[in-house]
């Protein structure tokens, strides 16, 4: 369940932030300024951690330890990106070809009862999805499920996908989670970037910097990175983007070696981080030719 809320800061009033997607009540403002309160989860603790210290460590957000509230819930203090920010315009970009972990599909292939619930889903989104079978018996298996879903989007294609924007005081959607093709993807990049050459090129130049980096970082040669985001902001004045959402990052076993720019094949742990960042580059490329050509 994903929805999107905003998350109004009171005690400055300077600026609001905003959570583009997500379970609500999962963050929280935080103990000091500057920074929020992410519910506390232990592999995305260590990510957090670990990546203070890496290349990469300008790609994330600072990180300040955990915390407990005064229910005793804990929590990850984490850099607010959107603090320096006036009035921002956001968009979250889920990178990879897949969303879910090799361990998730496992787990759900253990369970062999087929979900009417599931068979439901499927035919509100598209009544010709289900086989012949599937239609007779109206259920469908949880991982044919699972990998149907993520045909939905420009996930597999592209190795992104929008999971929300929100334009500047404008309203939010996570409609963009269905869109699939190239040319669909471009148009609501353009959209997002207001036709912004110089906001255009600072975000390329940015990406350009994250891959170089990336290939460059012990973090990512390590890790599988799986749902994470890329999470663009910018306002009047700049514009910058940011890894974050590691809750689904894992270390990868010592005999697993990825290169993070093959399809996936199960087994092979291949997430497709670097098809997303080449893909965003030449999207970002596209679009300041087209915006410089006249
Ligand atoms: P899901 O796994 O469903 O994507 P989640 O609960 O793991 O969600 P995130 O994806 O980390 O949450 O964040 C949800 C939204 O919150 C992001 O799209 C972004 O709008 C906002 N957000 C997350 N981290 C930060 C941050 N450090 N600074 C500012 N905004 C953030
Ligand atoms: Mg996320
Ligand atoms: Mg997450």
């Amino acid at each position: 369940v994903t929805s999107l809320l905003t998350f109004t800061r009171t005690k400055k009033g300077r600026y609001e932030w905003i959570q583009l997607v997500g379970h609500p009540g999962t963050f929280k403002e935080g103990f000091h300024d500057g920074y929020i309160l992410k519910e506390l989860c232990e592999y995305e603790r260590y990510c957090c951690e670990v990546l203070q210290s890496d290349r990469l460590k300008h790609f994330v957000p600072k990180y300040n330890g955990t915390v407990k509230d005064e229910e005793g819930k804990s929590y990850i203090e984490i850099e607010d990106l959107l603090a320096p920010f006036n009035d921002p315009c956001i968009m979250d970009c889920k990178i990879g070809v897949r969303t879910y972990l090799e361990e998730d599909l496992e787990k759900s292939e253990r369970d062999p009862v087929p979900r009417a619930d599931l068979y439901e889903k499927m035919i509100a989104i598209d009544s010709s999805a289900p086989t012949e079978e599937e239609h007779d018996e109206k259920k469908i298996l949880k991982p044919r499920y699972m990998i149907w879903r993520e045909t939905l989007s420009s996930s597999q294609e592209l190795g992104f996908r929008i999971e929300a924007i929100k334009k500047s005081r404008g309203l939010m959607s996570k409609e963009f989670q269905r869109i699939k093709y190239r040319e669909d993807v471009r148009k609501q990049i353009m959209e997002f970037l207001a036709n912004s050459v110089p906001r255009a090129t600072r975000y390329l130049n940015r990406l350009l910097e994250l891959r170089s980096t990336c290939l460059r970082s012990k973090f990512f040669e390590t890790h599988e990175l799986i749902g994470s985001s890329l999470l663009f902001v910018h306002d009047a004045n700049r514009a910058s983007l940011w890894m974050i959402d590691f809750g689904k990052t894992r270390k990868l076993s010592s005999d697993i070696h990825i290169t993070h720019s093959q399809a996936w094949q199960r087994g092979t742990h291949e997430d497709g981080y670097l098809i997303g960042i080449d893909n965003l580059i030449l999207l970002f490329q596209d679009i300041i030719d087209e915006l410089t050509s006249g």
